[in-house]
């Protein structure tokens, strides 16, 4: 075990700055390498396998994913200090799915706490409770995705029934109150119906405490990275939801429920 928080080591594939979607503020965004899911219309391949990834682009080798410490991490993330403290903004662990290292996101949200900035996660929860609280001493918001109530259907579209993830947002919500934001991908032919995203804004509207939910329209922005993997593209031919429908979805939700819809991150 490392002796200091700044020691401890993980996998990242990326980090993104002065992102203003992923948490309040300005923020700074660290990928994590490894996801337990699989989703089809996923737009980042590369951080879905722990292992690092070796590819070719444009004839010259890329390689995803990077063995680092939280210490090299801070250094980068800290560059942006200034942003943070003007903006309330800070650090947010995507990825992939920062569960499947909690050790080394512990320390990350620990390390950002104590640069006194603000912490913030994207996840499914597909993980036993006991990971997922070990974080949140640390953590200010969960950025949590609920992809359909249907366990049927969202094994089908990710490799995973949901019963582990509806029941963590409920013991999420218990703990976090209104700083679980709940996120919802809207992919045609899997939840892109006003039934199916209801069935859902319902479901977050019953969780206590919860006031917010994102509607992120499907992309297929992460098309290429397929090809560069050499693995097909599961959503070939599905393409974007035509402009208006998702904000009628949004619509539908703050008619019907009682949550603040945003539309985007
Ligand atoms: S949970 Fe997110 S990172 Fe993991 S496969 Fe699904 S879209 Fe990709």
């Amino acid at each position: 075990m490392a002796d200091s928080i700044y020691d401890v080591r993980g996998r990242i594939f990326d980090i993104q700055r002065y992102s203003i979607h992923d948490g309040p503020g300005i923020r700074s965004i660290v990928f994590l390498k490894g996801c337990f899911l699989r989703c089809r219309w996923c737009c980042n391949p590369e951080s879905q396998a722990y292992e690092i990834e070796k590819v070719t682009v444009d004839g010259k080798p890329k390689i995803y994913g990077e063995d680092t410490t939280v210490g090299a991490v801070m250094d980068e993330v800290m560059k942006d200090a200034a942003y943070y403290r003007r903006s309330g903004g800070g650090l947010t662990l995507s990825g992939g799915e920062c569960l499947g290292q909690p050790e080394f996101s512990t320390a990350l949200l620990a390390a950002g706490h104590e640069f006194g900035i603000t912490t913030a996660i994207e996840s499914t929860a597909f993980a036993p409770f006991e990971v997922i609280e070990g974080l949140l001493p640390h953590l200010d918001y969960y950025l949590m995705d609920i992809k359909h109530v249907d366990s049927e259907k969202h094994k089908e579209f990710t490799g995973r029934p949901n019963e582990l993830i509806l029941e963590n947002a409920k013991k999420l919500a218990a703990r976090l109150g209104n700083r679980l934001i709940i996120r919802v991908p809207v992919v045609p032919t899997f939840n892109a119906t006003e039934s199916e995203i209801l069935a859902i804004a319902r479901f977050a509207d019953a969780l206590p405490g919860v006031e917010r939910i994102h509607l992120l329209p499907y992309h297929r922005l992460g098309m290429d990275k397929y090809a560069r993997l050499g693995r097909p593209y599961a959503m070939a031919g599905i393409v974007p939801s035509p402009a208006g429908l998702v904000e009628g979805f949004c619509e539908a939700v703050r008619r019907e429920t009682s949550l603040e819809c945003i539309l985007g991150g």
